[in-house]
């Protein structure tokens, strides 16, 4: 063995490593062969913040190693994303830093990119999209369009924050403590017509695909039925004393003759006939107004109106008076439930505070029972879309006196933002450029004004995880009805931090609908991403991190002081996904020691298997070791290979260190029984660290392929595969006694 130990430079490994796969092209996206089915793994689409956070290194570390396996198992995969770019941080950057939104994002951008290139992300660079690009938007566009016609989006009144200093309306996290983020004078809250996205027509079957969805995580499938805060219950129609019936629902189908009100959602589509008299409309306009959808949600102080009417009583022959509270969304959605004061503890609570007392139905026999049916209501519903921003979608109508809201021609888009708006916080950028809102009707010529409101970010977001599916060349012209679409979805995996919940439930509504209206039909289950994986985030010192707790951790100072490789492995391995990563430096260490111990150990027994002597006695001597290491690595290899497919990082990597053991182990049985290994012995050493190399490669890709390139085992630039399908092949049976 030769003296001299073999330093790891994990800095010139890692250049020379990512050098090769620019020059290779090592991550270009294949087309996949003729009945091979594409591996797209999906990570999130991260805002242009300008800066890599440690929770989008163990976002990207987890999808990486995945799409790296897979590569190496012969799967043709897509690892492609773009970024959220649209949106108010950007905007609120743009204007601390005094320029063009268009000019930060990009700025910020490409600082991202070369952090991830630095990290050995295997992404299709290419295929990197930024959402705010006018090939991009002007998909959205059509995206809003498209769902206007099919009825999915609408206008409403909505409840917004207005400044009157800065003239603007206010996003929730531009208000500190009822103050203007910028000029920090008192807000109020102003009523205002909005878009919404119609989700309502899809909710049961988001909730009843979950079902089907067996390769989501637990974690994934948690926030799936959160948002859809489904309750089980009964549904009866109680008769109205002048006029119509009214369906109510309730989830205490054991007690409705212990009903005494029922309360109406202030969204509830009747409530206008409900809330009729005077006093009721009046003191349900002051609740819309106020911005109840921020009012207080418990049951001791929540708004109360009393609408006045009564409905029959679901048993006996008395009556229950009807009431408006914002608590029936906040628990069954836009719906009429029953107050069961006697089993429901809000209930209870309200009934307390009624204006009027509540029902007393006499004894008697039931009269709706044969009306009463099994009934589910969901908490979720339709949220706004559009806000009165510059950085953003425009949206593609034009406002016509005459006409009303007109939608843009789809062969007119994209209507344009203009790119050299340097917004101030201070108004509506877009409102006054009359070169933007002047336009002609498009349904009568006469003169109008386009809607000056843009997208929310969110709304880019519910089809950003198609564009990557589709070559960048083509994405202008067939971004929805690229062959390629098939092969690549269903997303094999989606990889995403545990708060990207509502964006994948919403893309989940998004994609039924497509399929419905045509260009997603191929997808029949309607469901973007076939398997999810979300992950904890990651904190420092048991919180999260942020500037202004000063324990921000930042990546490229890991990167620097111990290289790529080692932050990967450090991050992958100090928790599983499901769980909170309370990022410390034992880690590090851990990670660290591990690859410098791999490193030297492979390359000083590289280069000592041509100087070992041949020895035959020995080598039947220590036969039954070889045997013996080859079942360890058959076993490590099985374990590690499920614990990838399951994206079980954390486990993957506890699993590789424990085959490492088991290498050095054998050597030193082997030293202990003859003294030294014979060339045999030192043949099946270097074969069990090549495999080794080879199920590292995916954890630390870098160090791992200069090793299988030292090992000399291997002739060519083709590192990425193939995964092992076991250990190296066990040695022929040797001619001798046979056992009797
Ligand atoms: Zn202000
Ligand atoms: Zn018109």
């Amino acid at each position: 063995m030769s003296s001299e130990k073999p330093r790891y430079d994990a800095g010139a490994i890692e250049a020379a490593r990512q050098a090769a796969w620019l020059e290779g092209g090592a991550f270009e996206t294949p087309t996949p062969a003729e009945g091979q089915a594409g591996v797209y793994v999906k990570p999130s689409s991260p805002f242009t913040s300008g800066n890599l956070h440690m929770g989008h290194v163990r976002d990207y570390a987890i999808g990486d190693v995945y799409a790296r396996f897979r590569r190496a198992r012969g799967d043709a995969v897509l690892f492609g994303f773009g970024f959220d770019a649209f949106g108010l941080p950007a905007e609120m950057a743009a204007i601390e830093h005094r320029v063009p939104p268009a000019d930060w994002v990009a700025r910020c951008g490409e600082r991202m990119l070369t952090q991830m290139k630095r990290l050995g992300f295997s992404f299709d660079y290419d295929r990197v999209f930024y959402s705010s690009d006018e090939e991009q938007y002007r998909w959205s566009q059509w995206l809003f369009l498209t769902l206007l016609d099919a009825g999915l989006i609408y206008r409403d009144d909505a409840t917004v924050d207005w400044c009157d200093t800065c003239r603007t309306t206010l996003a929730a996290l531009q208000v500190e403590d009822g103050r203007c983020w910028r000029c920090h004078d008192e807000v109020r809250l102003t009523r205002r017509p909005t878009w919404f996205l119609r989700i309502g027509p899809h909710l049961e079957e988001n909730d009843r695909r979950l079902a089907d969805l067996t390769d989501w995580d637990e974690l994934s499938l948690s926030t799936q039925r959160f948002i859809l805060g489904r309750t089980d219950g009964v549904e009866l129609d109680l008769e109205g004393l002048d006029g119509p019936a009214l369906t109510v629902f309730t989830p205490h189908g054991d007690s409705l003759g212990e009903a005494r009100f029922v309360l109406l959602s202030p969204r509830h589509p009747e409530i206008e006939r409900w809330a009729s008299e005077p006093a009721a409309r009046k003191q349900l306009d002051e609740l819309r107004s106020g911005g109840w959808e921020r009012s207080a949600r418990d049951a001791a102080s929540v708004p109360l109106i009393d609408t006045g009417a009564s409905v029959a009583a679901p048993a006996g022959d008395g009556q229950l008076p009807v009431f408006v509270s914002p608590l029936v969304d906040a628990r069954y959605g836009p719906t009429a439930v029953l107050g069961i004061p006697a089993v429901d503890e809000a209930d209870e609570a309200l009934g307390r505070r009624m204006p009027r007392s509540p029902g007393e139905p006499a004894a008697g026999a039931p009269r709706v029972d044969a009306g009463v049916r099994e009934a589910k209501r969901y908490r979720a519903f339709d949220f706004s879309v559009s806000r009165q921003r510059y950085w953003g979608t425009p949206i593609p109508i034009v406002h016509c006196e005459r006409c009303g809201a007109v939608p843009v021609p789809a062969e007119e888009l994209p209507v344009h933002l203009p790119r050299d708006v340097e917004p101030t916080g201070e108004g509506n950028p877009l409102a006054e450029r009359s070169d933007f809102v002047d336009a002609p009707c498009p349904r009568c010529g006469e003169p109008a004004k386009r809607e000056t409101d843009t997208l929310d970010c969110h709304f880019d977001a519910l089809w950003l995880w198609i564009p990557a599916a589709v070559p960048p060349q083509d994405r202008a012209e067939a971004m929805f009805t690229h062959p390629e679409l098939k092969r690549w979805l269903p997303a094999e995996r989606l990889v995403a931090g545990a708060d990207s919940g509502s964006f994948v439930f919403d893309q989940r509504v998004v994609t039924k609908a497509l399929r419905e209206i045509g260009p997603l039909s191929f997808l029949a289950d309607g469901e973007p991403f076939a398997g999810c994986l979300f992950h904890e985030m990651v904190l420092a010192g048991g919180r999260k991190m942020s500037k202004h707790l000063g324990n921000v951790v930042n990546p490229d100072e890991l990167v620097e002081r111990h290289g790529a490789d080692t932050v990967r492995l450090a991050v992958l391995y100090a928790a599983g996904p499901a769980k909170a990563l309370n990022w410390n430096d034992g880690a590090l260490r851990f990670a660290s020691r591990f690859l410098n111990n791999v490193w030297e150990y492979s390359l000083d027994r590289f280069a000592a298997v041509a100087e070992a002597p041949e020895d035959e006695e020995a080598e039947a001597d220590t036969r039954f070791m070889r045997d013996r290491l080859r079942k360890w690595c058959d076993s490590g290899l099985a374990r590690i290979t499920a614990d990838l497919e399951q994206l079980q990082m954390h486990k993957a990597v506890r699993n590789v260190t424990r085959l490492f053991e088991r290498i050095q182990d054998y050597e030193k049985r082997v030293v202990k029984r003859r003294g030294e290994l014979s060339r045999e012995d030192m043949e099946a050493l270097a074969a069990a660290l090549v495999l080794l190399a080879r199920v590292l490669a995916p954890l630390a890709p870098h160090l791992a392929e200069q090793l299988l390139l030292a090992s000399g085992r291997e002739d060519g630039p083709e590192l990425v595969g193939p995964w092992p399908d076991r250990a190296p092949a066990p040695e022929p049976a040797a001619p001798g006694p046979v056992d009797a």
